[in-house]
């Protein structure tokens, strides 16, 4: 895993963003985050903890709590695992420029991943239960909750 395309994408004396490093995951102490990224447009970013990076996506119209209600998520680059506390303003001119602030946060379980689908148990304080998110074209991905 590794950082480089999350560090090229910014100027870290210009960002508030931590600049960051890969991280040991501690077993069964997986975290997920939900970030409401008001930038150019609203947008909600949903973000995994795997191998030490949080793995990104874009979710533009945000995470549903319905079952079954699929969500289209737009994988980002990895990010790292400090991300998950970052609030704050990205300055004009900068890479993300905008608000952003956390929607939801917590642990979560991976139950099945494979190449192009990860099913999952969130246990945030506004969204839990289990959740697939799988890959179907390129960068796309749908994230929806499952019944
Ligand atoms: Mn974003």
């Amino acid at each position: 895993m590794t950082l480089k395309k999350y560090q090229e994408k910014r100027k870290f004396s210009k960002t508030p963003e931590p600049k960051g490093e890969v991280g040991k995951s501690g077993v069964g102490d997986k975290i997920f985050v939900i970030q409401k990224h008001q930038a150019s447009h609203l947008h909600y970013d949903f973000r995994l903890e795997i191998d030490g990076v949080l793995k990104s996506w874009a979710v533009p119209k945000g995470v549903s709590k319905k079952a079954n209600e699929k969500r289209l998520a737009v994988m980002t680059e990895d990010h790292p695992l400090e991300y998950a506390n970052f609030e704050g303003e990205i300055p004009e001119g900068e890479y993300g420029a905008g608000t952003v602030e956390i929607a939801d946060k917590g642990k979560y379980e991976m139950i099945e991943a494979t190449e192009k689908s990860f099913k999952f148990i969130l246990y945030g304080k506004k969204f839990s239960g289990e959740y697939v998110l799988f890959n179907f074209k390129d960068k796309n991905w749908f994230l929806f909750k499952m019944k």
